[in-house]
């Protein structure tokens, strides 16, 4: 007999839908997953932390996707003529990042959930749920599900979360991040670099020892510029600010775009639903932090009902828990992504002075520095 209280759904087809779905199935529970059509020209590159690969590692992907990963083991911040370095040596770690391809880590997910007891459904036509303290309840196209609870992972423009009493505050940063790859004719070896430059930050890194997968995040202007740049002029540009360091820059790829803002919500469920990653929270990727930030809610929904067995995860005492969990690593990448953002676009001349003494300043204290990587590996 079907057991409604081990039944869970999950809602969205990226990352954290496919992740969340695998966690919940090898807990024991009975898992059916709502997905869309995942756009299959789209491959985005992530910079995971050691803390997710290490716990990607338990979910069985075999050992070829892992030898993909390119590690990160040097990053330099840079304002102007101020640099601090960032390496792994210094917490004795092999690596500060791993760089990761989306369509390498959906192929892993989508070939682990079809070997798995877990059931798969094409997202309703139109979105019908009930929510109550009791069940909840969604509507597919030709069939009805009734689970205990349902995880909306469905991205920072969810649609679950329109139905619910969830309030959100949505930030325009007023940027847009270009993302793009380029090949070099130096060595680059495992060394990332960030510039904080007046009118954007771009994030060079690397995915091979001669190739920089880069994340440009600009304001509107400078957007509006570059776009209109073949690829000679938009080297020329890239060229003016990296200058000679990295020899040639050569094969530039398909430029594309994403406009950034951040959501932040009230809440991290509302009765029987529970928003899990950009669903329930959506930051800038100066940091590269987003989808760790997903992750560590699957890791700490896991580690919640693995020390409260409760018989019933849909409770709201089990979800306020979970909630409890996740309030201070999300409330701190919110503060420290949104501030940096801030701080780095403002065109004060008082406050350009500060950074740069404030990065030189950084470059002279180990401690901090050590604290600050930490962090951001975990
Ligand atoms: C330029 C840029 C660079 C970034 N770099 C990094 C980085 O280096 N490291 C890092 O950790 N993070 C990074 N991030 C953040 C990262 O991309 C996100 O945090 C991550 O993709 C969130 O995953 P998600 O599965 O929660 O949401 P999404 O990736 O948005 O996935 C949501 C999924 O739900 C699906 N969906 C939507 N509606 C429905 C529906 N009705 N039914 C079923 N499914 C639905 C969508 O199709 C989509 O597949 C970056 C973000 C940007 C913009």
């Amino acid at each position: 007999m079907e057991n409604r209280l081990k039944k869970v759904i999950i809602y969205g087809s990226g990352v954290i839908g496919g992740l969340s779905s695998l966690c919940l199935e090898r807990n024991g529970f009975d898992v059916c997953h709502v997905t869309s059509e995942i756009k299959k020209d789209q491959d985005r590159t992530y910079a995971l932390s050691p803390g997710s690969v290490n716990w990607l590692k338990t979910c069985g992907f075999r050992d070829k996707f892992f030898e993909t990963l390119y590690p990160i083991k040097k990053i330099e911040i840079s304002r102007e003529d101020a640099t601090s370095t960032f390496t792994s040596d210094s917490v004795f770690e092999p690596a500060l990042a791993y760089m990761c391809s989306e369509k390498n880590l959906m192929k892993e997910i989508t070939s682990k959930i079809q070997s798995r007891r877990i059931k798969t459904y094409s997202e309703p036509k139109e979105l019908k749920l009930k929510n109550s303290n009791d069940h909840v309840l969604i509507k597919l196209d030709d069939k009805n599900i009734s689970a205990s609870i349902l995880m909306a992972c469905d991205g920072a423009n969810s649609t679950i979360k329109e139905h619910l009493n969830i309030k959100k505050k949505v930030k325009n940063f007023n940027q847009i991040a270009l993302v793009f790859n380029f090949k070099v004719s130096k060595n680059i070896l495992s060394n990332a670099k960030q510039y904080f430059l007046q009118d954007s930050i771009l994030a060079l890194l690397p995915i091979s020892t001669k190739t920089f997968s880069v994340v440009w995040s600009c304001d509107q202007s400078l957007f509006e510029k570059l776009k209109e740049k073949d690829d000679i002029n938009f080297i020329i540009e890239l060229k003016k600010i990296v200058g000679n360091d990295y020899g040639k820059i050569l094969n530039i790829s398909k430029r594309n775009s994403f406009p950034l803002s951040m959501v932040v919500n009230n809440k991290f469920y509302d009765q029987r639903i529970v928003l899990m990653g950009n669903a329930a929270h959506a930051i800038h990727p100066l940091a590269g932090q987003g989808l760790n930030l997903g992750i560590r809610d699957i890791v700490d929904f896991e580690k919640c009902f693995k020390s409260y067995p409760y018989a019933d995860i849909g409770l709201e005492g089990f979800l306020r828990r979970f909630e409890r969990s996740r309030r201070i690593d999300t409330f701190e990448f919110i503060t420290l992504t949104s501030g940096l953002q801030w701080i780095f676009s403002r065109k004060s001349k008082f406050i350009n002075k500060v950074l740069i003494k404030g990065i030189k300043f950084l470059e002279t204290r180990d401690n901090i520095k050590n604290f600050l990587i930490k962090k951001a590996i975990s």
